[in-house]
C-alpha cells in the first residue's frame, strides 16, 4: 500500500542531530498520516557514521528508509533523489538539523487536505548569523526581481507537495537544481505558511559559503536571462558615453576652448570598457559552463547502497533521454511500500 506522507530528509554529517530528529518527528506522523508514512534519509555521502545510525532506523522500523550517495553531491542533488523514490500521496521536504521544526508539518497537511497542491514555509525569523541574514534578504530580492517566475520571498526548501507536483519535478531532469524555482514554475495551487526557523539543533551548517553561492547562481541563472541583457544595456550606455565625448572634443576644438588631453581620462575609458567586457564575459561563461553541464547529462547523483528502497542498476538514470517518455520512476523498484513498477 502506499503511504501517505512521505518526508525527504538530506543528511550529510548529522551524526548529532538524527535521533532527536527521530523522536520528535515520528509522533506528529503517527498522528497525523495515521502511522501510513515513510521517512527517507538521503545520506550525501556522509563520513560521520550518519549512515549507520539511519540504517539502524531501518531495522527497527522498515517505515524509516535510508540512500547513500557514493560520495557528497550536494544538498539539492539528496532532496532530489528523496523525491525520485517516495511513493506518499504528498511529499514532505526538510533539513536533517531541525531547523524547519517538524511540527509544521502538520499544519502542511492540514493545508494540503484542504487542496492545496503546495504548501511551503516562509521564514518569518530566523536565528543565524548577521551577514548570512542579509545574504539571503539580498538574494532572494533580487531573485525576485529579475527572474521571470514568481518566487515568494524567504520560501526556502522546506514544503509538503502533492504527488502530482512529485511526478512533475521528478519528469525534470536539469543539473543545475534550484528545487525551490522549479516548484514555483511548476504552479499548481500553492500557499506559504509563516514559520520562525530555528537555530540548529547541534554541530556546524554544512552549507560552506561556496555552496550557497553555486545555489545562489543557478538560481539567477536557472531562472533569468537578465544577467545576460545586461550586456546589451551597459554596453549601450558605454557607446553613448563614448560618442557624448567625442562630440565634447570636436566641440572644443571648433570653439577654441582649452581642453587637457592627458592620457588619465583615456586610461579611464579603456578600463571601463576593458571591465565590461571582462564582466560580461564572466557571465556568459557561467551560463556556458551549466549548458555544458546539461549537454553532458551526467547523473544527478550517484547511488551507493540502499534500505529499504531497492535500486536496480542503472536507477541513476545517466543518459536517459527522458522528454521521450523514460520516467525515471521507472527504473526504480520499491522493495516496500509501493507497488513494484515494470521496467516499460
Ligand atoms: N546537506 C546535504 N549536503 C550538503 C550540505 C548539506 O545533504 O552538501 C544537508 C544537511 O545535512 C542539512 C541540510 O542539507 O540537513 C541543510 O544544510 P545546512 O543546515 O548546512 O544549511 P543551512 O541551514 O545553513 O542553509
Ligand atoms: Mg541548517
Amino acid at each position: 500500500m502506499r503511504p501517505t506522507i512521505s518526508v525527504i530528509l538530506p543528511v550529510y554529517n548529522e551524526r548529532e542531530t538524527l535521533r532527536e530528529l527521530k523522536v520528535r518527528l515520528t509522533p506528529i506522523l503517527e498522528e497525523c498520516a495515521g502511522g501510513s508514512f515513510e521517512v527517507l534519509f538521503v545520506d550525501d555521502g556522509s563520513r560521520d557514521g550518519s549512515d549507520l545510525i539511519v540504517d539502524d532506523f531501518h531495522a527497527s522500523d522498515p517505515r524509516f528508509k535510508a540512500i547513500h550517495f557514493s560520495r557528497n553531491f550536494g544538498h539539492q542533488a539528496a532532496l532530489q533523489a528523496g523525491l525520485d523514490v517516495a511513493a506518499g500521496d504528498a511529499v514532505a521536504l526538510m533539513d536533517a538539523d531541525l531547523q524547519d521544526p517538524p511540527e509544521l508539518i502538520e499544519e502542511f497537511i492540514r493545508r494540503w487536505r484542504q487542496g492545496c497542491d503546495v504548501v511551503y514555509a516562509v521564514r518569518k525569523k530566523r536565528k543565524e548569523a548577521l551577514w548570512k541574514r542579509a545574504a539571503y534578504a539580498i538574494f532572494y530580492r533580487t531573485m525576485k526581481a529579475i527572474s521571470e517566475i514568481d518566487v515568494p520571498l524567504d520560501a526556502g526548501d522546506f514544503c509538503l507537495m502533492d504527488r502530482r507536483v512529485v511526478d512533475t519535478l521528478v519528469s525534470l531532469r536539469e543539473r543545475n537544481r534550484f528545487l525551490r524555482g522549479l516548484r514555483s514554475w511548476v504552479g499548481f495551487k500553492q500557499a506559504g505558511v509563516e514559520y520562525e526557523r530555528d537555530a540548529r539543533h547541534a554541530g556546524e551548517p554544512k552549507y560552506t559559503m561556496r555552496k550557497l553561492l553555486g545555489l545562489a547562481l543557478s538560481g539567477y541563472i536557472g531562472f533569468s536571462a537578465m544577467p545576460l541583457r545586461m550586456a546589451t544595456w551597459l554596453g549601450l550606455m558605454a557607446a553613448l558615453a563614448g560618442f557624448l565625448v567625442a562630440l565634447w572634443a570636436v566641440y572644443t576644438k571648433l570653439a577654441g576652448i582649452y581642453s587637457p588631453r592627458g592620457w588619465a581620462s583615456t586610461m579611464a575609458v579603456i578600463m571601463f570598457i576593458g571591465g565590461v567586457q571582462l564582466l560580461m564575459l564572466g557571465i556568459i561563461g557561467e551560463y556556458l559552463s551549466r549548458v555544458y553541464d546539461e549537454v553532458r547529462r551526467r547523473p544527478l547523483y550517484i547511488v551507493r547502497s540502499s534500505a529499504g528502497v531497492e535500486i536496480c542498476a542503472n536507477s541513476v538514470g545517466a543518459g536517459e533521454d527522458f522528454a521521450e517518455g523514460n520516467h525515471p520512476a521507472r527504473y526504480w523498484r520499491r522493495a516496500t511500500g509501493g507497488e513494484p513498477l515494470a521496467r516499460n
